[in-house]
């Protein structure tokens, strides 16, 4: 079946009319193909149980599924073992869980954390505010006004010998892929714990936590085709036993008196509660997608796709593009003169998604001397079709504006 086929919005007539639905912005968060809503379907209409507690049949079943999500999770970032991933709500709860759970015991005051001048604010605050919580100095590597990293002022802030790093993979904003091995391996050679925000990595690149050599990986299930609401961080077998319980409750425990508990090892002791059992089904429905041949051969079509995206953007005079050709498939570009939320309302009347501002990324945005960008972002399911709708509006809402 053709992929965009697998994706019921696509075909929908009354969000197709009149003109064909474009949809250019799946950095925000990407559509769920079919398997992945009938798998959460399935699971309320024939499943539905709690996991880790019944001594019945559907109960065990869904318990046997959910952990052999987590064993696909763990084979699909290359983890060593499915104890090294915690499920959580997505990206922004992995960052914040870790931020107390690692954080409160392990930083101190005058100890330094790094973080790229151009993080999402889910990998920005949550350091700034450890940072003030402990009297910690909090650093942020300049960024070129491509948007990578500026290597000097990096490795400048290496030698003061942080306590942690937290960087992102890829640039929600541009869509710039950074050198991550290379800049853990200089944040490990510093004494660093690092953590690496993958939340626009996953759904495009393949991603090895072991040969990246990160202490944590963090990503969303959303935008990797799956539901939202659910997220994975892992954590390498040689920090968990510095982290400690982070939220209390039933399902980590080992065992409770009157006067002590004591708690069950990670992953376990981070997963207090009922978790997202039909989310964390549904996103290994998504895995299955994202695995399956014909998504990896449109994902690579996605290649050409965004070359196209750029040449066409490219030729329009008031068009300026900010990013690196290193993508994940982003452009995110300004117009002269032009407010972005105009052209972003404009793009909308004739039914193209797109998204305008900050990004979430306000340090970028001030570093680059913007107070926000359009920004296009391509999914699995787009092709050339969509670029020339896309750019065939933009040119209409540009001639409205001048
Ligand atoms: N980090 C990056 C790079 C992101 O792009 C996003 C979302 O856009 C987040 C973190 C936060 O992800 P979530 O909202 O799924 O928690």
């Amino acid at each position: 079946m053709p992929i965009r086929s697998q994706f019921k919005i696509f075909s929908d007539s009354n969000l197709n009319s009149p003109n064909p639905f474009v949809y250019l912005d799946s950095a925000a968060t990407t559509h769920k193909p079919q398997s992945v809503v009938d798998v959460i379907c399935e699971f309320y209409q024939t499943q539905n149980a709690n996991v880790h507690r019944g001594s019945y049949t559907t109960a065990n079943l869904v318990t046997a599924r959910y952990e052999q999500a987590r064993i696909n999770i763990a084979a699909f970032i290359g983890a060593n073992d499915h104890t090294d991933i915690v499920w959580t709500k997505g990206t922004t709860e992995s960052i914040n869980l870790v931020a107390y759970a690692w954080g409160e015991n392990n930083l101190s005051s005058g100890d330094t954390i790094v973080v790229l001048g151009s993080e999402h604010h889910a990998n920005f605050v949550p350091w700034q505010q450890l940072a003030l919580r402990k009297n910690a100095h909090f650093e942020v590597v300049n960024i070129l006004p491509n948007g990578d990293v500026d290597l000097t002022h990096y490795q400048a802030l290496m030698a003061n010998k942080p306590k942690l790093v937290a960087l992102q993979h890829c640039s929600n904003a541009l869509g710039n892929i950074h050198p991550i091995k290379s800049l853990t391996e200089l944040a490990k050679q510093a004494g660093a714990t690092v953590l690496v925000d993958g939340a626009q990595a996953v759904a495009h690149l393949p991603v090895n936590v072991k040969d990246i050599g990160c202490d944590f990986y963090a990503f969303s299930g959303h935008k990797m085709y799956g539901p939202t609401g659910v997220g994975v961080l892992y954590i390498a077998p040689n920090i968990k036993n510095k982290i400690s319980p982070f939220h209390f409750g039933g399902e980590m425990i080992q065992n409770v008196t009157r006067e002590k508990t004591t708690f069950r090892p990670i992953p376990a002791m981070l997963e207090t509660g009922t978790p997202n059992i039909s989310g964390i089904l549904g996103l290994n429905a998504a895995l299955e997608f994202i695995q399956s041949a014909p998504a990896i051969e449109a994902l690579k079509n996605n290649a050409q796709t965004y070359d196209y995206l750029i040449d066409q953007l490219s030729k329009i005079d008031s068009v300026n593009i900010i990013g690196a050709s290193n993508n994940i498939g982003v452009a995110s570009f300004v117009v002269e003169g032009e407010s972005v939320s105009d052209i972003g309302t404009l793009l909308n009347e004739q039914n193209v998604a797109v998204r305008c501002g900050h990004h979430c990324a306000m340090p970028l945005m001030q570093a680059l001397n913007v107070s926000g960008t359009v920004r296009v972002s391509l999914g699995i399911y787009n092709d050339k079709s969509d670029i020339d709708l896309f750019i065939s509006a933009l040119k209409k809402a540009l001639a409205v504006l001048n």
